[in-house]
């Protein structure tokens, strides 16, 4: 596969950008590769060609959209291993996770994408009414560098099974991902214009696709900061908005549940990705007679996990994705050290010459109003608390500005459901259950607005008419 890249999708056909970008591998801090840095005019392009295709994309039959989806899922198949091998060079990923959680999760999105299509209800009857769900129209689709595949899969795939046509803008760190699907979408028959890729900044390419008068949804994922800026320039024109954000989610653990499990299962989740997944649980609560037992269980777990080549199997994590991002966690660990954080396992020292690694990280002792308890960090860093009564937990779980996941650990399945009811949070775990994706995920509070996955993330991208009869 071609990883020096300086072109863009626009109407079905490949075009020169006037500029192109680094692709730095973190593991090696070594460039593998180039991507196009489009221009506005570029964009608003794309943003043209997404007009032109919209009204015949969305008056094909659902069942024909699917089909063409079955296509994509095919063609995304053939390219699983470029797949892998991109993400890992890109993100830094080991392979285990990236197989499983990058590329194999984002084809099981576009294929549940096409099945929802085939099965959903786009027309209901409700008295006298007759309620249409349309297409909104021509999607911006804005992504983060953290799991590049299966985030424009979570919009792509439910986007076009709505009958909308997409421009999408990746990451600028991880843009190589996104040209092996592109090219998917072509190989796949996909009409001209219904799926366009113009990689590009944030500032130039990302800011152009919110702010287009012809754009009708921007769905946005990134930080709450960023966010935010998107919220308020999409709304200049009443576009429409979903945004996944930020995270700062805690694991719960019941006196009666099983503590070395839950604590073992709380490091992986806040490790997973070198703990750059927004979903991550990054705060362990425990009850505090348990708490001396639980950092043994949580500091020996952390210092099992291998830090390494991302391209072995055996590896845990690989490295953060950058210069910068290792440097910001860093600082926070210092920062949390300095304010009297005792260190379980890892802290702020290189591991190696090479790359931009950091150790898997236990911090404990601090408040949960600590900045390292409440920022969002992303990197491999989980915070240990105590706490006096469930009631307590519950306060501190939902006392950071963020609401995006979270998990509960119980003896007792009716205790641990009764106590997710009382999260302020998207999603919620019952002692460990599997990641389902037909169920909704999104936000409450800074964590975002709307839901992707399943039927919720298909309907983010539909328009109602009711008609009277
Ligand atoms: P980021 O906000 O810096 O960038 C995200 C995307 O927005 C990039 O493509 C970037 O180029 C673009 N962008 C930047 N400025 C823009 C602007 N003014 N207008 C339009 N687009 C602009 O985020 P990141 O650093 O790439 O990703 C990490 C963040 O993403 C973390 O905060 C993480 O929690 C969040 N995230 C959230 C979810 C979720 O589903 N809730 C999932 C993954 C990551």
């Amino acid at each position: 596969m071609n990883t020096y890249r300086n072109d863009a999708l626009i109407g079905g056909t490949w075009r020169s950008a006037p500029a192109t970008v680094d692709v730095e591998n973190p593991a090696t801090e070594v460039s593998i590769g180039t991507a196009a840095a489009c221009d506005e005019a570029m964009a608003h392009a794309a943003v043209a060609a997404a007009r032109k295709a919209a009204r015949d994309w969305g008056l094909m039959p659902p069942s024909e959209r699917a089909a063409l989806l079955d296509a994509l899922v095919q063609e995304l198949r053939h390219r699983r291993d470029d797949l892998v091998s991109v993400t890992v060079a890109e993100v830094g990923v080991s392979v285990v996770n990236a197989r499983a959680w990058h590329v194999d999760l984002a084809i099981d999105l576009i294929a549940s994408a096409a099945g929802n299509a085939r099965t959903y209800r786009f027309e209901e009857a409700v008295g006298n009414s007759l309620l249409i769900r349309k297409p909104v129209g021509v999607v911006s689709c804005i992504t983060p560098w953290n799991y590049p595949l299966y985030q424009l899969a979570a919009k792509v795939g439910p986007a076009l099974a709505a009958g909308c046509t997409v421009v999408l803008k990746p990451a600028e760190l991880t843009p190589l991902s996104a040209y092996l699907f592109a090219e998917a979408t072509v190989a796949a028959g996909l009409p001209e214009g219904v799926f366009n890729l113009v990689p590009g900044s944030g500032k130039v390419v990302g800011a152009t696709l919110v702010a287009h008068p012809d754009v009708d949804l921007v769905s946005f994922t990134g930080s709450t900061m960023v966010g935010r800026q998107v919220g308020a320039a999409a709304s200049a024109n009443l576009k429409r908005v979903c945004l996944e954000l930020g995270g700062k989610s805690s694991s719960l653990v019941c006196a009666d549940a099983d503590l070395a499990e839950a604590v073992r299962a709380s490091v992986d989740s806040a490790m997973l990705n070198s703990g750059q997944t927004c979903s991550a649980w990054t705060r362990l609560l425990v009850p505090a007679d348990l708490y001396e037992d639980a950092l043994v269980i949580a500091g020996d777990h952390a210092r099992s996990l291998v830090l390494g080549d991302p391209r072995s199997e055996d590896t845990d994590l690989g490295p953060l994705i950058s210069a910068k991002q290792r440097a910001d966690v860093v600082t926070v660990i210092e920062g949390a050290i300095a304010r009297g954080a005792r260190v379980v396992a890892g802290g702020p020292e290189r591991p190696g010459a090479l790359g931009h690694f950091v150790s898997p990280t236990i911090l404990a002792d601090l408040d949960p109003s600590d900045p390292a308890s409440q920022s969002e960090i992303f990197g491999p860093v989980l915070v240990v608390h105590p706490y006096a009564t469930e009631s307590e937990a519950i306060d501190i779980a939902n006392g950071t500005p963020y609401g995006l996941s979270g998990a509960v650990w119980s003896g007792s399945a009716d205790r641990a459901l009764a106590i997710a009811r009382l999260l302020d949070t998207g999603q919620v775990d019952l002692n460990g259950a599997a990641f389902n994706p037909e169920a909704p995920f999104g936000g409450w509070k800074d964590s975002g607005l709307g839901r992707e996955l399943g039927v919720a993330g298909l309907e983010e991208y539909t328009e109602l008419t009711s008609v009277q009869r």
